[in-house]
């Protein structure tokens, strides 16, 4: 990061997770049961079969914020949703070296200037199980977005239209290439429509209500926002699912406001 970035961050990161702040019981993948977690994955699978392969130059350069990005309010790997959250941490359990996966779960900066899962050779350490956003990144180039746009324009509302050529055209990489052009019309209409985010937001609100009880509720007596906790960030998910309940009560909603993020909602 470099020393132009004001430290936004940092010094509301939580503490490690040894500090009292952590709950070390709060295992809560561990809490959905084998059917429960199976499921889930099924799911999330069903939905990413729909975005089309793609084939990169892998610099790994989308996984790192500019300084720029950095100062917009952007977060690498956002919006990531409590669903996928909660598969990746446990891919993370029993892939990773027990320090690592130490590390990353116990990793709560909202948003480092570098996703925590790029590896030293600049690939994605998660591959297998990347959340939608990192899937469907520089999928549609401009030519497809505007071409899109226009055969959409008059069977969806306006604000969709608009909303997809802003959040697609802000996603651009030229080295990109598609490698299951068959499946764009179908993924483009679930970009237009909200269809991803609408069943992401399914899934990840039926695993918020398999938090315990008194974590959901402080959680939502501090944050009253629409479409929230359903997405965030990796250090976030860490954070309001390994706090103790007195912790949330008492910082939550600091620490999510100076996230800072642009577009959370
Ligand atoms: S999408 Fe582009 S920036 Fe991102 S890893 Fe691939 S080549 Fe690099
Ligand atoms: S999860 Fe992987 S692909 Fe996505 S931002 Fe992180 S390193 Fe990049």
């Amino acid at each position: 990061m470099s020393d132009s970035i004001p430290d936004i961050v940092t010094d509301l990161d939580m503490p490690d997770r040894t500090s009292p702040d952590f709950d070390a019981d709060a295992e809560f993948a561990a809490s959905l049961t084998v059917e429960q977690r199976q499921a889930l994955s099924s799911q999330l699978d069903e939905i990413y079969h729909q975005v089309p392969a793609t084939c990169c130059a892998g610099s790994g350069e989308c996984c790192v914020l500019t300084d720029d990005e950095m100062r917009e309010g952007y977060a690498t790997m956002f919006p990531l949703y409590l669903a996928e959250y909660v598969r990746i941490a446990e891919y993370v359990r029993h892939e990773e070296p027990a320090e690592r996966a130490r590390d990353l779960l116990g990793h709560t900066q909202e948003r480092p200037g570098q996703c925590p899962f790029l590896g030293a050779d600049r690939g994605c350490t998660i591959y297998p199980v990347r959340p939608l956003i990192c899937r469907t990144y520089a999928v549609l180039d401009k030519e497809t977005i505007d071409a899109a746009a226009k055969l959409h324009a008059d069977e969806m509302p306006e604000e969709w239209v608009r909303g997809f050529v802003r959040r697609e055209g802000a996603m651009h990489c030229p080295r990109v290439t598609v490698m299951q052009p068959d499946k764009l019309v179908q993924h483009i209409h679930n970009l237009i429509s909200y269809t991803y985010e609408r069943t992401m937001a399914r899934l990840s609100r039926d695993v918020f209500e398999q938090l315990p009880e008194a974590r959901r509720k402080a959680v939502r007596k501090q944050i009253r926002r629409r479409g929230w906790p359903t997405r965030w960030t990796w250090g976030g998910f860490n954070a309001l699912v390994q706090a103790r309940a007195s912790w949330i009560e008492q910082h939550l909603k600091t620490y999510w406001k100076r996230a800072q993020l642009n577009d959370l909602d």
